[in-house]
């Protein structure tokens, strides 16, 4: 069994398990950043399919802060990102018509992952890691599924909080208020003559306010610089994803919401080549609340953070890594941090 020492481990490669393990490997800390899943990210998720790929997880970003713009410009510089629309549409009353509010929405050209991808350069990654038990004993024991333990003198928790409070419940009993609700996304892939119809449109990808069934509409492969096979994802809204989230037959639950999709929208959307399900079951909180992040009553630090700080976006997540790091750092040696952290990758 293998048995790892260092300063701090993170548990979740999502992007506040991201930001914060890169601020504090920049300031000189050996971190590991340890994840249950084969790929980084988190909810920041591509999937590759039928010869192209669409984003089933976060659609897109819109930054509110100067900071998060400021990463997201380091993005489109080194070609990960670029603006895909200023104009998301809505369906309402049955019709499909701009939203008033216009501001610019970046996508990835190729792939959404790719950010967490730029993110964990440099890192020390532990992935196809889940972490099931968590130990103080001389600094912090990680048990994972693995059979590796890894020790650290500081942990911090960066996973959707019902997750965390199963690790860390016992020393952070607030983690159990937040709740979240989950989402199923539906990725669909049709024949490369279907191309001519998604330039046809007026429309890259419509919010559902009202619908039985659907959240968002999007025409995942517009986001590519060059795209050659139209692909859509489809999210359910809550209700519906509450309704489904257990059904055996995951495939049929997302016919049915391609069959919405078509209602809706264009009625080819119900002719995919390819369909594929993915069930989020914390997809976004409920109830977020104004702390980043959860100190616990303990002799060696451990802090659970997330995105239900101030909301429910990337952005939240973003800013909740920096202030956790910010905070475990003060605790520690209180190191220079890096200002910009994004601009040193
Ligand atoms: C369908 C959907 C659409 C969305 N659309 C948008 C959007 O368009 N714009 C936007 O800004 N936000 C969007 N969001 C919200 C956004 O995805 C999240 O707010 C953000 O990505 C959360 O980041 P995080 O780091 O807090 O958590 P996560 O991204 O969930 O990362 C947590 C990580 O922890 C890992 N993990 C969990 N348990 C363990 C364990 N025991 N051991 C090891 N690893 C573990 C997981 O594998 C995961 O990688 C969307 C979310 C969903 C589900």
């Amino acid at each position: 069994m293998l048995d790892s020492q260092f300063d701090i481990a993170i548990v979740g490669a999502g992007m506040a398990g991201l930001s914060c393990a890169q601020m504090l490997h920049q300031a000189g800390y050996k971190v590991v950043l340890i994840d249950k899943s084969r790929g980084l990210g988190g909810r920041i998720a591509t999937r590759r399919l039928q010869g192209t790929h669409a984003d089933h997880g976060v659609c897109y970003l819109k930054p509110k802060s100067s900071k998060f713009q400021s990463l997201l410009n380091q993005l489109v510089d080194r070609k990960i990102l670029r603006v895909w629309t200023e104009t998301i549409h809505e369906l309402k009353e049955g019709k499909i018509q701009p939203s008033q509010k216009q501001a610019a929405c970046y996508a990835a050209m190729n792939g959404i992952s790719a950010i967490a991808k730029f993110l964990s350069i440099g890192l020390t990654l532990r992935l196809n890691h889940r972490v099931e038990r968590i130990e103080e004993q001389n600094g912090w024991k990680l048990y994972c599924e693995s059979g590796e333990v890894i020790s650290a003198n500081a942990v911090i928790v960066a996973i959707p909080a019902p997750q965390a409070a199963m690790l860390c419940g016992s020393w952070i009993e607030e983690l159990k208020s937040i709740d979240y609700s989950p989402c199923i996304s539906a990725i669909a892939v049709y024949p490369m003559e279907r191309q001519a119809e998604v330039e046809r449109l007026d429309w890259k990808a419509i919010v559902c306010l009202e619908d039985s069934d659907l959240g968002w509409i999007g025409i995942d492969s517009t986001k590519q610089l060059n795209p050659v096979q139209p692909a859509i994802v489809i999210q359910s809204n809550a209700r519906f994803a509450t309704q489904y989230l257990e059904d055996s037959d995951l495939q049929q639950v997302g016919e049915h919401l391609l069959k919405r999709a078509a209602e809706v929208a264009e009625p080819w959307f119900n002719c995919p080549e390819v369909l594929q399900v993915h069930r989020w079951r914390y997809a976004f909180p409920i109830n977020p609340i104004s702390e980043k992040y959860f100190v616990a009553d303990t002799s060696n630090p451990m802090i659970c953070t997330g995105d239900w700080g101030d909301g429910n976006r990337v952005e939240n997540a973003f800013h909740a890594g920096i202030a956790t790091a910010t905070y475990l750092n003060q605790q520690l040696n209180d190191r220079t941090l890096p200002t910009a952290f994004w601009m040193q990758i």
